[in-house]
């Protein structure tokens, strides 16, 4: 983990603190990172918070997090919530909203943010934007990575994350350097549940109906920034950067 930055009171809810105080950034970055699953916003979102100081937010994270440290002390919405993941459907919006509002602190956190996976739906976009007009917060942009429908389906179908780090590979482009092993906590990795076919149908079906409206969303807004995908996670990185700048 970078030593000013720590996602612990994202992660974990707002019972626990941070244990970095986050630094003072003349221009702390509040972005979302939108696209379809696999297009690589998580790999993104790490590169862009090492660069920028802002946490990467992911609400993603936050199920699976719930899932691994308390699965026996889940409410049964929450319980619903981590199966309706597990099968690829969206959560809903009440309870992912809930569990954003609860966490707050993050998106007023002085360090920026890097929102990844949220919102999801045109119903979560404008609940965002009435918390940021509640609270004064100014989101910079919204980087929208685009890819082709086959490269999504490969980087799914490669995809292997660190259940402990978080940390994401791919077996073809971005391999660790012992095969199934996490190169930054020695974890061994794992295909997500929803990564594996069966779940990955569903989750494109749902990101076409319920998410790809947010490019329009936020395009009439004038905060949309497309970037292509493509290529390695520097190469992606770095156009990120000179769209930002
Ligand atoms: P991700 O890691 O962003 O691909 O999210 C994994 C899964 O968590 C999704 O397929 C959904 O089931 C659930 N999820 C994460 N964020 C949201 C959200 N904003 N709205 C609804 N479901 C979500």
């Amino acid at each position: 983990m970078n030593p000013q930055r720590d996602r612990s009171a994202w992660l974990y809810g707002p019972d626990v603190q941070c244990r970095v105080t986050p630094p003072s950034i003349v221009h702390p970055r509040r972005l979302v990172l939108l696209g379809a699953p696999g297009v690589g916003k998580g790999t993104q979102a790490e590169l862009l918070g090492a660069a920028y100081g802002a946490c990467h937010l992911s609400t993603g994270d936050i199920f699976r997090t719930m899932h691994t440290n308390c699965s026996a002390q889940l409410t049964p919405a929450m319980s619903e919530a981590v199966s309706q993941m597990h099968q690829g459907h969206l959560v809903a919006d009440d309870t992912v909203l809930a569990v954003v509002r609860e966490r707050l602190q993050c998106l007023k956190c002085r360090g920026g943010f890097l929102l990844d996976g949220f919102p999801r739906t045109v119903t979560q976009a404008e609940s965002l934007d009435a918390v940021f007009a509640e609270h004064g917060i100014v989101l910079d942009a919204v980087v929208y990575y685009d890819l082709p429908h086959a490269d999504i389906i490969a980087r799914l179908d490669g995809r292997r994350t660190c259940p402990s780090c978080h940390g994401v590979y791919n077996v073809l482009m971005n391999p660790p350097h012992v095969a199934g092993v996490c190169d930054t906590c020695g974890t061994k990795l794992l295909q997500r549940a929803d990564d594996r076919p069966e779940a990955t149908e569903i989750r494109l079906s749902a990101y076409e109906r319920s998410t790809a409206p947010l490019i329009e969303y936020y395009w009439a807004q004038g905060l949309l920034l497309k970037v292509s995908a493509r290529g390695t996670p520097e190469e992606v990185f770095e156009r990120t950067v000179k769209q930002l700048a």
